[in-house]
């Protein structure tokens, strides 16, 4: 632990330090305090109350968010009354016994993971594990976000388990899914396909590469008896995009994994987006909507209009912007460090 003061000796905030690090001090409080059982229960404490003035009727979604939520290096996320804790900086780590207290004190749960299988620790050093800290947890947990029933892997699943990030952006889709034919790609558990097939949609193909994922969006459709006008697809999207060329969907997602893994790759993931987003434009129905993301952190707005706009000139077709939105505010963006924004989406209506 530090104290950061700046050259005239003026205190600047406490923190914790990293010598091996690019990033040396990360900000846990602009006072100076003791970072403590007491500190953790406060910090706690306002993201479980942001939380439920937010989604007062959701029982899933991010709690803590990093920096976002002045606890840099840990995400929180819960999952109805258990609790996903992942930590992602050698600083968190030496504190996470006192994370893990203070939550528990605080919402109770059946059950806490420590998810630290992030290949973000990999470039602090830390090693890469998965367990359950508290209760126990059953192969798969219940959810609910807007009437949609998941269930989620814990111990396995991408990521925590679930995309919470994406929760607005799935009632978009839905609002405009109603007789519609839809394409999901890179669909996971179905978030997106599920609230498609929800707002009405006549037919829904989810695609994915990952089996363990489809088998779960499988059991989600039943769970929702949404079975009979899903199509899954086990493949790569790169692949399913390009073949598709005879057919024509009303509506198409596109939600891939982040293309850009650093900023030395920008312009090799650029092409990966470009390309994506000119096989979907080309078979995309007249006046359909596609609605397209990026979760890389190192993909600039400008970056990722630039590319879409590059990929429709390609396609030779035109596009009006719906709408231009981001993360849901679960993961809220702190002002002062513009790098807590990452997701993009757009969504794009063909002129015709
Ligand atoms: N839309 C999802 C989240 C997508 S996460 C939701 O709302 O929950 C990205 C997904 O892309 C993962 O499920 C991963 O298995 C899949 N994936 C990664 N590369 C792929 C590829 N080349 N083709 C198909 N799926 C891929």
């Amino acid at each position: 632990m530090v104290r950061v003061i700046d050259a005239g000796g003026r205190f600047l905030g406490t923190g914790y330090y990293n010598s091996h690090s690019l990033i040396a001090a990360r900000i846990l409080s602009i006072n100076d305090e003791p970072i403590d059982h007491a500190f953790f229960i406060k910090r706690i404490k306002a993201a479980i109350e942001l939380r439920r003035s937010l989604y007062p009727d959701l029982n899933c979604y991010r709690l803590v968010y990093s920096e976002s939520d002045l606890l840099p290096g840990s995400i929180i996320d819960r999952y109805d009354r258990y609790y996903s804790v992942q930590i992602l900086t050698v600083g968190m780590e030496t504190l996470t016994p006192l994370i893990i207290s203070a939550l528990s004190e605080l919402v109770e749960p059946s059950g806490i993971v420590l998810k630290n299988d992030s290949s973000f620790r990999e470039l602090e050093k830390l090693p890469l594990y998965v367990k359950a800290v508290l209760g126990e947890i059953p192969p798969t947990i219940e959810i609910e976000e807007w009437g949609i029933r998941y269930n989620v892997n814990l111990m396995e699943g991408q990521k925590t388990g679930f995309f919470f990030d994406q929760k607005e952006n799935r009632l978009l889709l839905r609002k405009i899914s109603d007789r519609k034919k839809v394409l999901d790609c890179f669909s996971y558990t179905g978030g997106f396909a599920l609230n498609a097939l929800k707002g009405g949609a006549s037919s829904v193909t989810a695609v994915d590469s990952s089996l363990n994922a489809l088998e779960l969006l499988a059991g989600n459709a039943a769970l929702n008896g949404f079975q009979d006008k899903l199509n899954v697809e086990k493949g790569d999207c790169f692949d399913k995009l390009r073949e598709a060329r005879d057919e024509k969907f009303d509506l198409i997602v596109l939600d891939p994994p982040a293309f850009i893994k650093s900023k030395s790759r920008l312009n090799e993931g650029i092409k990966g987006y470009r390309e994506i987003n000119l096989s979907a434009m080309r078979i995309l129905a007249a006046e359909g909507t596609l609605i397209t993301c990026s979760c890389s952190h190192h993909l600039s707005d400008e970056d990722f209009l630039a590319m879409l706009r590059s990929s429709a000139r390609q396609s030779r077709r035109q596009f009006k912007i719906l709408n231009l939105t981001t993360q849901s505010p679960d993961h809220p963006i702190l002002l002062a460090m513009p790098e807590t924004k990452y997701l993009k989406c757009a969504v794009l209506k063909a002129v015709n």
